[in-house]
């Protein structure tokens, strides 16, 4: 009855994932970074599947954690771009959410806020990224003034966000975390937090007391290696939902942009751009189609793609479908349409029906 395109989001696989990620740092904590819906899983799910084992938990605005709270999840919840506005504070005091301090005018909110008790404050330094965070010669000052203001919790966080740590060959990594190293020992804090996904994987002297992986919670590894046993928790499948065989020269798809070559089975499948199936996927892109990998043709539509199966024995209306997950991997999906597959996550649309496997 249903239109046959899903994501099967596999929480067992979220779980397993985040034991891996803690195994390469045992005794840091360690916060999964659940925003943009959990990279498009589905952050309620995802973050009652980690309830009992996640210390708290990354989102990057308070709109993303006040869900959280809505679906009854009770640990601190870290605001890792801090206050848009001062009317933030006392939500976020309220619900027990950590708050980044990036800049200026957010440490003046802070300083000044009218709340009855402390907020817990993670200092951001901008290491080297030029994103977010005080300058380092700006880090000892501020850290004093929060240290001694009646408005912020004891146990300030340093926190620092890499900009190339999924580049081994890069000096950035290497120069923020000494960075960071040096600031730290300035102000005599070892409660620190660095790494991504990729820091936690490869940047062992980033680990830090709080730890902040996301990309690899979901199964996927920032440096596409296969060195570690992560398990992809999201397969976005369909089922072959036309087939029909065109003539040498005929124009397949919007504006002809492709033309057989040879007589060509084109099956289609019920996923386009509306589903999240990256539009500027070029030709080739490869699509899984009972068990064999067959290339995209044509544009993407916003409800549809097709794929050449003319080498594939017996596609039918019905034939299983998978975009990525188990076989094709998100990045190759993402590399093939000019991006990677963080954004062919995070763009995952509600259209698309999560069904959820324990
Ligand atoms: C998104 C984000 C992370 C997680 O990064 P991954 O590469 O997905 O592990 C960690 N910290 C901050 C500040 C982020 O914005």
């Amino acid at each position: 009855m249903a239109r046959p395109s899903k994501a099967i989001i596999n929480l067992t696989a979220l779980r397993h994932n985040f034991s891996v990620a803690q195994s390469l740092a045992p005794v840091s904590k360690l916060i999964p970074v659940i925003k943009a819906n959990a990279y498009g899983h589905g952050a309620e799910r995802c973050a009652i599947a980690l309830a009992d084992v996640a210390p708290a938990f990354g989102v990057a605005c308070i709109e993303e954690a006040i869900q959280l709270r809505d679906a009854k999840i009770s640990q601190p919840i870290l605001l890792m771009e801090g206050a848009f506005e001062a009317s933030e504070l006392q939500v976020a005091l309220e619900n027990n959410f950590y708050l980044m301090v990036e800049n200026q005018r957010q440490l003046k909110m802070v300083l000044e806020a009218k709340i009855s008790k402390p907020l817990n404050v993670w200092l951001k330094v901008d290491s080297g990224m030029h994103r977010l965070g005080f300058a380092p010669q700006q880090v000892s000052a501020a850290w004093q003034v929060l240290r001694g203001s009646a408005n912020v919790a004891e146990n300030i966080v340093l926190a620092s966000h890499f900009s190339s740590a999924e580049d081994l060959q890069s000096p950035a990594t290497p120069k923020q975390i000494a960075l960071m190293k040096t600031l730290a020992d300035e102000l005599g804090t070892t409660n620190m937090s660095l790494a991504n996904s990729a820091g936690l994987i490869a940047w062992p002297e980033s680990h830090s007391a709080w730890n902040r992986p996301g990309y690899m919670i979901y199964g996927w590894n920032p440096l596409r290696e296969n060195n570690l046993d992560l398990k992809p928790v999201m397969k976005f499948v369909s089922k072959v939902s036309s087939v029909r065989t065109v003539e040498v020269g005929s124009f397949v798809g919007y504006n002809g942009v492709w033309t057989a070559q040879r007589p060509t089975i084109i099956a289609t499948i019920p996923v386009g751009y509306g589903d999240g199936y990256p539009r500027t996927a070029k030709g080739g892109t490869p699509v899984l189609v009972d068990s064999v990998r067959v290339p995209l043709v044509g544009t993407v539509s916003m409800d549809m793609i097709l794929v050449d199966v003319t080498d594939v024995e017996n596609v039918q209306i019905g034939s299983n479908v998978e975009l990525w997950g188990e076989t094709i991997t998100v990045d190759e999906v993402g590399e093939c349409s000019s991006s990677n597959g963080y954004e062919v996550l995070a763009r995952m649309p509600a259209r698309v029906l999560r069904e959820y496997q324990d």
